[in-house]
């Protein structure tokens, strides 16, 4: 199986077994790909069935018209503008959906406090992740831009489409939210197609729509953290996202120590929390996106304790004592990928 599994190629965090297993029944026509970089990252989206074509195209557009919203990297971005009045009083119209999504990150924030906020910008700055110059900052710096760091201080006015940031300096960056936000309009665009089967791979955040041409549910597999080439598992599922965060994906090393882009807002430092990678998989896009980033900081204990709280999601936790913790409702959908990988694996419950 595993030769079968990696004879197949595909980018992004997750690899999709598209067209593997026997072929699809006869009259199946080729699907319709396209492969763009958008936000930051390679992207790609794969639709079946005669809409295929312009599903992928809808597809695309719906993303790159959010990456033209939501970039803090664009000055024209309604983020770029509602980061360009901090503190000047100026409430900012940003598009309903905007304003949605802000709120929705803030939720977060009050869901899981000290794991998760937007407002992280000037500490993403202070270590030079929005540029190429990444550095360890002074520990100055660190607390001058932790300061900034506080998202009960955005204000968002859902009715009238506005949003505001009270404090001057304060930033909104997007990054923990927009792919996952992305890959939900992504969906809605391919459905309004009329396209019943597709599978989206916003680099980190996959979706699966319907089952694959010959009626299985589709294969995706988990990156092993320690071993990007290889993987932890696959998962066999149907109508679903997933969103995977690790500190593996985009770092650093300075003086032999390696920095991820994850920070933990309580202490401005990458997040340690004894994960190296967090996987969540739900029917909500933004969700899984927030809930990646924040229990990727949270740690395994906390990250299992709120999934207990709910029944919205579920998760495959990769401890950095190589144990792979998959919640319940996935135990069915699971399957370990290499049995000498090094790693074991154990079911949680509710
Ligand atoms: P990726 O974008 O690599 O898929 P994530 O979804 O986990 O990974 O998002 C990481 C991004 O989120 C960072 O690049 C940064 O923009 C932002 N971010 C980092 N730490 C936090 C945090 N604690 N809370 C909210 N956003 C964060
Ligand atoms: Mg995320």
């Amino acid at each position: 199986m595993k030769h079968r599994i990696s004879s197949l190629l595909l980018t992004g965090i997750f690899f999709l077994c598209a067209g593997c297993g026997a072929p699809a029944a006869s009259g199946a026509a080729e699907p319709a790909s396209l492969q763009f970089f958008s936000m930051d990252t390679v992207m790609s989206i794969t639709a079946y069935g005669e809409q295929g074509q312009a599903g992928v195209q809808a597809a695309r557009e719906a993303v790159n018209r959010l990456d033209g919203l939501l970039s803090r990297t664009d000055p024209d971005s309604q983020i770029s503008r509602l980061n360009a009045h901090a503190g000047d009083g100026t409430a900012v119209e940003v598009e309903p959906d905007v304003a949605e999504l802000l709120s929705f990150a803030q939720s977060v924030s009050q869901l899981l406090p000290g794991d998760f906020d937007i407002t992280i910008a000037p500490v993403m700055d202070a270590w030079g992740f929005t540029t190429e110059e990444r550095h360890v900052p002074t520990e100055q710096a660190l607390s001058a831009a932790l300061a900034l760091v506080d998202s009960s201080q955005l204000e968002v006015d859902e009715a009238a489409s506005t949003a505001r940031l009270l404090q001057a300096g304060m930033e909104v960056d997007l990054g923990a939210v927009a792919k996952g936000f992305a890959a939900g309009e992504a969906e809605e665009a391919l459905r309004e197609a009329g396209v019943e089967r597709a599978t989206i791979d916003l680099g980190g955040n996959v979706t699966v729509i319907g089952t694959r041409p010959d009626g299985d549910p589709w294969r995706v597999a988990v990156k092993d953290p320690r071993n990007t080439d290889g993987y932890l598992c696959i998962l066999e599922l149907e109508d679903v996202t997933l969103s995977t965060s690790g500190g593996y994906e985009r770092y650093f090393e300075e003086d032999g120590v390696r920095y991820h882009h994850i920070i933990d807002p309580k202490t401005g430092y990458p997040a340690d929390s004894g994960l190296l990678s967090v996987t969540v998989v739900t029917a909500n896009h933004v969700l899984a996106d927030a809930l990646s980033t924040a229990l990727f900081v949270a740690g395994p204990e906390e990250a299992l304790d709120f999934w207990r709280s709910r029944d919205d999601f579920e998760l495959v936790l990769c401890t950095d004592d190589s144990r792979i913790i998959v919640t319940q409702g996935l135990e069915d959908a699971f399957q370990l990928y290499d049995q000498d990988g090094g790693y074991t694996y154990e079911i949680a419950r509710r």
